[in-house]
């Protein structure tokens, strides 16, 4: 199978200064002037280039993407489950076919290095296969209340789906969203971070391309207050799906509360990276540099208090900055995608120390080159009160902190707003599962720190949000039950 161009010219080439339009009932949509909206421009962050602009959409954009969503809803919901898995199969196989292009934008726009914007945006597509693949394996139930009734379960999707996305894994956490809400019959309307539209723009040209209905799917750019919230009061749409910040998710749920409209929240982290004195000390501490390394720190579910029992904290300490090292020497530690992040990562460094954590700082040679770099810093010293220890900074930073016994390292642990993901190192089998156990977070690992899964459910406890995504409960995360009972005439005794 030869390689799938995209069949628009809409959106140049990365390297080519592009405005990205909307993707509307199956076409492109442009409107005013974004070289005016200097908050619309999308920079490349290795550069802190312009390297174009995403258009600014208004309610009436995301009104007239609603509607058509509604209108091929309908439809697409009473096709039968593996009419819906073919064509969100195709739209997987035509990811993988373009996956060099849309790595491409994407490394661009968010400053990734080309590699890890690849494994992305393959990622991207499994999330079309996974769900396209399972969805004629959701079924519903019969109940059984006795011989005078039949009564059974349906699983019904939700009608629109609004999508909210932000730049850390544009194309991924979209396609995140999207899969099962698609696959269980719903339309989505999807509007990506103003900082990084393209790859997500382009999931609407193929989706068209793999013959999913116009409209289904649809794309609208633009910022957060104007698109966002846009779709979040639109009273035809029926659920929403956000990843970002703490503050923005509870501005989300306030307007949200106006109409009772489910939410799924991924939000922020500070999750805890455990390690036991008896634990593998090497492993753990190159492990646990790539768990708050990984994305230069741009990770919900980065492990960014490593909690070091205090028998081996010194040892531990050492080989973790050997570890950062190494980590920061043999892979291309990309840029923060946004000048805000940026300024607001910086400003955090610049205090820290103030609380009288130590400051061990990596130097990146492209630290300083006008592009958004952050050099790789570790705090010791660190005590679990500190500004440092609570607040999540998502930039390459991480915090050592010391425990004594598996119970202070558990109280420590749970002592944060968040709740999303967290580790357990040591090679004592019980205390794992019962530090595990213990742990008030979605997700726990144990002897690894995982990066993004697609099977394992994922989503937060406390401030980390409500909802899961992801693995096989993300399907029923974008349906309704619906019980059904029928009273059965009584038969007559003996009767055929
Ligand atoms: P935001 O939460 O502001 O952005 C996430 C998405 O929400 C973007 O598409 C944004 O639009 C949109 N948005 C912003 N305001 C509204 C609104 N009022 N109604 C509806 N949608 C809205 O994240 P930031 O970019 O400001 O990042 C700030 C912090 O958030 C980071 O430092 C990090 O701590 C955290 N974060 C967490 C992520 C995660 O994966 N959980 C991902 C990114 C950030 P737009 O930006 O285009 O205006």
């Amino acid at each position: 199978m030869g390689v799938h161009r995209f069949r628009t010219s809409a959106v140049g080439p990365a390297g080519e200064l592009r405005t990205v339009p909307h993707w509307i009932n199956g076409a492109v949509v442009s409107s005013g002037d974004p070289a005016d909206a200097d908050t619309l421009e999308i920079i490349n962050p290795r550069t802190n280039e312009v390297v174009g602009h995403s258009t600014a959409g208004t309610a009436e954009h995301v009104a007239t993407a609603v509607g058509a969503a509604a209108a091929a809803q309908k439809s697409w919901a009473r096709e039968s489950a593996l009419v819906r898995s073919e064509k969100l199969i195709r739209l997987a196989q035509l990811i993988v076919e373009n996956a060099a292009d849309l790595a491409a934008w994407e490394a661009e726009e968010t400053g990734k290095p080309a590699g890890g914007a690849l494994v992305e945006i393959k990622a991207a597509a499994q999330y079309f296969s996974y769900y396209g693949g399972m969805v004629p394996a959701l079924m519903g139930e019969t109940i059984d209340m006795g011989g005078g009734y039949h009564s059974y379960t349906r699983r019904e999707a939700y009608g629109v789906v609004g999508v909210i996305t932000p730049w850390n894994a544009p194309l991924n956490q979209a396609a995140r969203a999207a899969a099962p809400a698609l696959a269980v019959g719903n339309a989505v309307v999807i509007k990506p971070s103003e900082f990084t539209p393209t790859t997500t723009f382009q999931l609407g040209v193929l989706a068209q391309q793999a013959g999913l209905p116009d409209g289904l799917l649809n794309i609208v750019s633009g910022s957060g207050p104007a698109v966002g919230e846009a779709i979040v009061t639109h009273r035809t749409v029926s659920k929403v799906a956000f990843t970002g910040s703490v503050r923005t998710g509870q501005a989300i749920g306030a307007l949200a509360a106006q109409r009772i409209l489910p939410l799924s929240l991924e939000l922020g982290g500070k999750s805890a990276n455990i390690v036991f004195a008896d634990a593998d000390l090497a492993k753990a501490a190159t492990i646990a540099a790539r768990g708050f390394l990984g994305n230069s720190g741009q990770a919900c579910s980065a492990g960014t208090r490593i909690l070091v029992q205090r028998a081996v904290h010194d040892e531990f300490v050492e080989l973790l900055l050997a570890a950062v090292g190494k980590f920061a020497a043999e892979h291309d530690m990309g840029p923060l995608t946004t000048r805000a992040q940026f300024r607001k990562v910086r400003e955090i460094l610049e205090t820290a120390g103030q609380h009288g954590a130590q400051q061990h700082v990596v130097p990146l040679a492209a630290e300083g080159s006008g592009g958004l770099f952050v050099s790789p810093t570790v705090f010791t010293g660190v005590d679990n009160t500190m500004p440092i220890a609570r607040d999540e900074v998502f930039g390459p930073v991480g915090v050592v902190i010391p425990f004594e016994d598996e119970a202070e390292a558990i109280e420590i642990a749970n002592d944060s707003d968040f709740g999303l993901a967290g580790a357990v190192w040591t090679r004592d089998l019980d205390r794992a599962h019962r530090v595990a156990r213990e742990i008030e977070s979605g997700q726990v690992y144990i002897n690894t720190y995982l990066g993004p899964t697609i099977d394992l459910p994922f989503g937060g406890y406390k401030m980390s949000g409500y909802g899961r995504e992801k693995g096989f409960e993300a399907l029923t995360q974008y349906t309704h039950t619906k019980a059904i009972a029928v009273e059965l005439a009584a038969g007559v005794p003996g009767g055929e």
